[in-house]
């Protein structure tokens, strides 16, 4: 799966560790947060204080996890990492919680996955570096307040209308990521092949910054392919034509849509007529999780407006019908 959420192997996680800018001048694009971070972030220091807590909200693949470890890198601090389905109980936040150095980051990736319970937990963790913790068990229990170090907690979420408004409400620092333009995937695409020795030129790092989906990990994903497909086929060298070839062996159309995007977008249009189509029914239909639909696939076809959501359902567009090389039936559409 090109599009994948997650890092789809350990070999991949690694190279996207490699891959992964350390400093907020090297971070590309996302202007808004970056310059807010700089600023913030520069008088956390100087203060010697924690920086304000940061939510980040986003689809996968558009720097939350790189953004945390930035920040952290640029505070001059440690970073713990863990995730809202990692944390089952209250006790495995606190023991997280009690084991942070002064100004640490704390960062949980999908984060509107906490238990409610431990959720519990995070309230006066953010708001006065304190934790209550149940000692014993039965009437002779009794709740013990801890002083924690001041810390930052770095929240992920793909979407942030899925968290509760008290733990929102507690983030002094929000920014929504975007997708990358092409301009500056070709920047990423161009770093990351000199960091794999990968010979390539501006056309193609271009074409495969056009076919990436405006998300940095598959750009850097299709690179990786590329860079095979043309170490065998074009004398190791990534022109505008290996890298359309290969991605076109991929299945990775001109404008980056995938198998999964081509097959969604088919669904709507052949099975429910154009739509509105409901996303379970489309879940069904295409053999696919809801929650992939909306966080994964979704996103990017309605912003490019390959896809329309209204308060009945899915609906194909013109863009659609064009892009799927089909006869447009007349007065629908976007
Ligand atoms: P997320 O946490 O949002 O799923 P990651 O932070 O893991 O995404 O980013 C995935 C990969 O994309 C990283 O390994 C990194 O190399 C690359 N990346 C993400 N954002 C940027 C950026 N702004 N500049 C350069 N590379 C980036």
């Amino acid at each position: 799966r090109l599009v994948a959420p997650q890092p789809a192997s350990p070999n991949e996680e690694t190279l996207e560790r490699a891959l992964r800018p350390r400093a907020l001048d090297d971070y590309v694009g996302q202007r808004r947060i970056r310059d807010q971070l700089e600023i913030f972030v520069a008088a956390a220091r100087q203060r010697g204080e924690a920086l304000d807590h940061v939510l980040l909200f986003g689809p996968p693949g558009l720097g939350k996890t790189t953004l945390a470890h930035i920040v952290a890198n640029e505070m001059g601090v440690n970073l713990k990492q863990t995730s809202g389905p990692v944390l089952e109980r209250a006790g495995d936040l606190a023991a997280l919680l009690t084991n942070l150095e002064r100004n640490d980051v704390l960062f949980i990736d999908e984060i509107h996955r906490l238990s409610p319970v431990v959720e519990e937990i995070l309230y006066p963790a953010m708001e006065d570096f304190q934790i209550d913790i149940l000692i014993g068990e039965g009437p002779g229990a009794r709740s013990v307040k801890l002083d924690l170090q001041p810390f930052t907690l770095v929240g992920a979420t793909t979407r942030a209308g899925m968290l509760t408004n008290p733990l929102r409400d507690r983030f002094g620092i929000t920014a929504r990521l975007e997708f990358y333009t092409t301009d500056e995937l070709t920047h990423i695409v161009t770093r990351s092949a000199r960091l794999l020795n990968a010979d390539i030129t501006a056309e193609g790092a271009e074409e495969i910054a056009r076919r990436s989906r405006g998300t940095p990990r598959i750009a850097n994903r299709l690179l990786r392919r590329v860079r095979d497909y043309a170490e065998v086929k074009a004398h190791g060298v990534i022109d505008q034509r290996a890298a359309g070839a290969a991605l076109q062996m991929l299945q990775v159309d001109p404008h980056g849509l995938d198998v999964m995007d081509r097959k969604l977008l088919e669904a709507v249009v052949h099975r429910f007529d154009g739509g509105p189509v409901g996303v379970d029914s489309l879940a069904a239909a295409i053999g696919e999780e809801r929650d992939t639909i909306e966080d994964v696939i979704e996103p990017y076809l309605i912003q490019h407006g390959f896809l329309q959501r209204t308060p009945r359902g899915r609906m194909a567009t013109r863009t659609t019908w064009r892009h799927l090389g089909l006869a447009e039936p007349g007065g629908r559409g976007a």
